[in-house]
């Protein structure tokens, strides 16, 4: 398999982020960025999809579209839509009829930061998505590195050490998102996790000190997205922009957290004779079927089946367990870093039925 890194749920200027798509390009290739999702709210920026190279190397650039109803106090249910070429907007206010809309564009929904608390210390409402009501999105955006200053402070000055000391965050997926997709999954939808950036590396001064609050550099060397594809890309725009949306839509990825170590090279996968089933795949349960993890440095690996911590393994680099019955499937991994166990690598699940 071929692993392309992917930063995911970028704002521009064409909305609240500070800075354009070539210049974020820029920073996106420096740290190693195969591929960026631009997500402005309710609008889609038509002309600039593609590739962007300069002498450093190139990252393609995919556009998409956060989407809420702006007439809503306060402004919850965020939803990011892939893959449709327009902007559906106007069907905000009508969130079913939206998924529905993006599926039969043959596009990809995901839920924006399913939890995103209140923070009152900054006027910040809570934006978390609240209609559980409705069906066939893609995913969720499991863990979202904007909204994390959201669920870790409190008061102005925690605000203010992370603004000045970023890289102390994240520290992981919001419990409650995890529990909420846990839940999902096992009630029998497939939901594809992702990580979502939500840069916008805005411009904040507090008397004297003036500060870039997460710069786009920062997110691109913290939550990204692994895909796995089974071609190399090719160059052409548009050719590895579908192989790279059919992936995700498959949940052929997991999500890392790639400040602490590269998680390049971290693989699950269950081996069931000669046949590799992928995160994201089915397959009917057989005796004998060997789950596999492989890890590229050491670390805290916990294997959870339904929603339960199946297996926990306080420091390894390769997993292999024979699975006794059907479930689902997926894994989690931390290490310490900056003194805190951290989240490093949330994989998709396997589906063994
Ligand atoms: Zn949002
Ligand atoms: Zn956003």
């Amino acid at each position: 398999m071929n692993e392309v890194i992917a930063n995911f749920h970028i704002h521009t200027k064409y909305s609240d982020g500070s800075k354009l798509h070539t210049q974020i390009a820029e920073e996106a290739i420096k740290a190693g960025i195969d591929a960026l999702f631009f997500t402005d709210h309710n609008i889609h920026v038509s002309g600039l999809g593609g590739y962007f190279c300069n002498s450093n190397g190139r990252v393609l650039m995919i556009m998409g579209e956060e989407i809420h109803d702006q007439n809503a106090y306060p402004q919850k249910n965020h939803l990011i839509a892939l893959g449709i070429g327009e902007s559906l907007s106007n069907l905000a206010y009508k969130r079913q009829t939206l998924i529905n809309m993006i599926q039969s564009k043959g596009g990809l929904s995901f839920i924006s930061h399913p939890y995103d608390p209140a923070l009152p210390a900054f006027n910040e409402t809570d934006i978390s998505w609240e209609d559980w009501s409705v069906k066939g999105f893609s995913g969720i955006e499991l863990w979202n590195g904007f909204s994390e200053l959201k669920v870790r402070v409190n008061k102005k000055i925690a605000a203010y050490f992370y603004a000045f000391f970023p890289h102390f965050l994240p520290l992981s997926p919001p419990k409650k998102t995890i529990v909420l997709w846990d839940d999902l999954l096992t009630k029998g939808s497939k939901i594809v996790a992702i990580g979502g950036s939500d840069a916008h590396a805005i411009h904040f001064s507090a008397g004297p000190f003036k500060r870039v609050v997460f710069p786009y550099r920062y997110h691109f060397c913290t939550i990204n997205n692994h895909i796995l594809l089974k071609y190399k890309l090719s160059g052409d725009d548009l050719k590895d922009q579908e192989s790279i949306l059919s992936a995700l839509k498959e949940g052929h990825s997991f999500i890392a957290n790639d400040q602490i170590k590269s998680s390049k090279g971290f693989r699950f996968h269950i081996n069931n004779n000669n046949n590799q089933i992928l995160m994201g795949e089915s397959h009917r349960f057989e005796n004998k079927m060997k789950l596999q993890v492989i890890l590229p440095h050491t670390a805290e690996c916990i294997i959870i089946k339904n929603g339960k911590e199946y297996l926990h393994i306080s420091r390894t680099n390769d997993v292999v367990i024979t699975i006794p019955s059907p479930g689902i499937y997926r894994v989690e991994c931390y290490k310490r870093y900056l003194g805190r166990r951290r989240g490093w690598i949330f994989s998709n699940p396997i589906y063994i039925e």
